[in-house]
């Protein structure tokens, strides 16, 4: 076997392995709240009204598919290993066509799940109590099964309902770990898949459904070239597009006088710019060089198969473990008020202009870069801070075992040293998190440009 077809083999079996039903931060809604809580861009946003997406579309039709146009010949031209949308797909004005089929030829025309919900609702988010408001079933807002250590509670929106922007931009900032990206593959068990032409499923098991989903919320943009060359799939990975497609959308939704969907499409396109800042989601194997990949790898080859089975299931171990703890911290400190470094972090707006202007490269250069740098970093944390049962024991497997609801004592049962490790590594990740979360909305245009 060659170096490159051992290192494919390596890296196919990392990103096999790679958390199911881990979807980066936990609760978007949550840290999108706290970060733009005082913020002149969407807490002092004038309230919006809920509309169907059938209206929007309905009202946008010509506007829609000039925008979808536009953005195919840019995908074409900027996406690296973008595979073309066939042209069949492409949205079409047709006023005399059914809601239904407007909404579905929309979702085919952005090549994403044609029954994704798109449900008019808000998140339980605090200081947000809406009066006589209905609950809401998960299955009413996502076509996924319901995550077993899931702590979001839904509400409905009835049409015409008045909502602040702020509750709008963070309840949507989950959705698109809602269904959106499920089974868009050639080989995976939906009827719009083969369609779709994006080819067969980069990694990952193309059975389970969550696992469709990963491709188009992790950016492995700066591996090193060997990796690129020995398994070329990882190149195959597609934030950049969504990302693209729905700040798009909400331009345009806020320029035509329907600022609902505006702050609802500005909350998805921010929902993968705030994956990709988590390291775990912009490198295949954070903290561990290519070198030692290869090395690992090939002592597997000769017989010795302990220390490559044993970095896959400690990678998937730390990832899960750093997003329960993370989503554990959140919820302590926002049911104690919100006082806290994390949270003070997340809000930290001096570093906003620390980052260059947002551009179509945004993503690319600067979030999945700094996520990756960080990798090392964050992994040496991980290693001080948490019992080594989570990151360090190859026979423990975090995500098949329900992992740890007890994460913050156990942590806190550290010492001060390793304690402060985590937590400079945690207060460092939502920075980056908040800053990007901001300057997204920045380049959506000032509010008075989005009121005008
Ligand atoms: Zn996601």
């Amino acid at each position: 076997m060659t170096r490159h077809r051992k290192v494919f083999a390596l890296v196919a079996a990392l990103l096999l392995g790679a958390p199911g039903p881990a979807f980066a931060w936990s609760n978007h809604g949550l840290l999108t709240y706290w970060t733009f809580k005082d913020t002149a861009e969407v807490a002092a946003a004038p309230d919006v009204q809920a509309e169907p997406l059938d209206a929007f579309l309905r009202d946008q039709e010509q506007a829609i598919a000039n925008l979808l146009e536009a953005q195919e010949i840019w995908a074409r031209a900027n996406v690296p290993t973008y595979p073309p949308r066939p042209d069949e797909l492409a949205f079409k004005v047709d006023a005399l066509r059914d809601d239904a089929a407007r909404r579905k030829a929309f979702a085919e025309a952005l090549r994403i799940a044609p029954n994704t919900r798109f449900a008019l609702f808000t998140q339980n988010l605090p200081g947000f109590s809406r009066s006589g408001a209905k609950t809401m079933p998960f299955a009413e807002v996502s076509t996924l099964r319901e995550p077993a250590f899931s702590m979001m509670r839904f509400f409905r929106l009835e049409p015409g309902e008045t909502v602040p922007a702020l509750l709008v931009l963070a309840s949507s900032s989950d959705e698109p770990d809602f269904g959106v990206d499920i089974n868009c593959w050639d080989d995976s068990p939906s009827e719009w898949g083969k369609r779709y032409k994006f080819g067969k499923l980069p990694f990952g098991n193309p059975a389970l459904d969550f696992a469709t989903q990963a491709p188009f919320h992790m950016g492995f943009f700066h591996q090193s070239w060997l990796i690129y060359k020995a398994a070329p799939f990882v190149a195959r990975t597609y934030p950049e597009l969504r990302a693209h497609q729905f700040i798009g959308l909400a331009r345009l939704a806020f320029r035509t006088g329907h600022p609902y969907w505006g702050w609802r499409f500005a909350g998805m396109a921010m929902h993968y710019v705030q994956d990709l800042a988590q390291p775990y989601h912009a490198s295949i194997l954070p903290g561990v060089s290519t070198l030692r990949m290869i090395a690992t790898n090939t002592v597997a080859m000769v017989g010795w198969k302990g220390p490559k089975d044993a970095m896959v299931v400690l990678a998937s171990n730390r990832h899960l473990a750093f997003e329960r703890y993370e989503a554990l911290l959140i919820y302590r400190d926002t049911a104690a008020g919100g006082k806290s470094p994390l949270i003070q972090a997340l809000q930290a707006k001096a570093r906003d202009g620390v980052y260059p202007k947002w551009s179509d490269l945004y993503l690319r250069d600067v979030v999945t870069q700094e996520a990756f740098d960080f990798g090392e970093a964050l992994s040496t944390a991980l290693l001080a801070a948490f019992p080594p049962k989570y990151v360090s024991d190859p026979s423990y497997d975090f995500g098949a075992s329900g992992g740890s609801g007890a994460l913050i004592s156990e942590v806190a049962e550290r010492t001060p040293e390793q304690r402060a490790e985590i937590e400079g590594a945690v207060v460092e990740l939502m920075g980056h998190f908040g800053a990007h979360s901001r300057n997204l909305v920045r380049a959506l245009g000032s509010t008075k440009e989005r009121n005008d």
